[in-house]
């Protein structure tokens, strides 16, 4: 999609650091980062948010899900533990209409999710 940052990202035309690409996502530094390890792991698809998908992408979903296994294991976060997030709508406060998820890690973050 012409004015998505992530796809603007994703097809290179806005620079990143890349940490993982397949079929299903692109995963790139978050690039103001709320814990030492922050990844933004995007749908290689444009669609705004998970509500945009059916019953016949589930594999594409799965998919993303075992990359974001695949980005804990190359980034050295298993030991350690990480934690995903979907920010979906307004009260989620998700900025980028371009369904992703982020993977944060590199420190304790409590018990509490927010
Ligand atoms: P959300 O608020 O869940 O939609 O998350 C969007 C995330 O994208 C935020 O954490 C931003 O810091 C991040 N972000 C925005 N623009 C860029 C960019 N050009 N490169 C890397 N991350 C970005
Ligand atoms: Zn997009």
């Amino acid at each position: 999609m012409d004015n998505c940052i992530f796809c603007k990202i994703i097809d290179g035309r806005i620079p990143s650091v890349k940490v993982y690409e397949d079929e299903f996502c692109t995963a790139f530094k978050d690039i103001n980062p709320q814990m030492p390890v922050h990844i933004v792991v995007a749908s290689k698809r444009h669609v705004p948010s998970v509500l945009g998908f059916g019953a016949e992408d589930k594999e594409f979903l799965g998919g993303i899900q075992l990359a974001i296994a695949k980005i804990a294991s190359q980034e050295g976060l298993v030991e350690n533990g990480f934690r995903v997030i979907n920010n979906c709508g307004a009260d989620a406060h998700q900025s980028v209409p371009h369904l992703h998820y982020h993977i944060l890690a590199g420190g304790d973050m409590g018990e509490r999710i927010v």
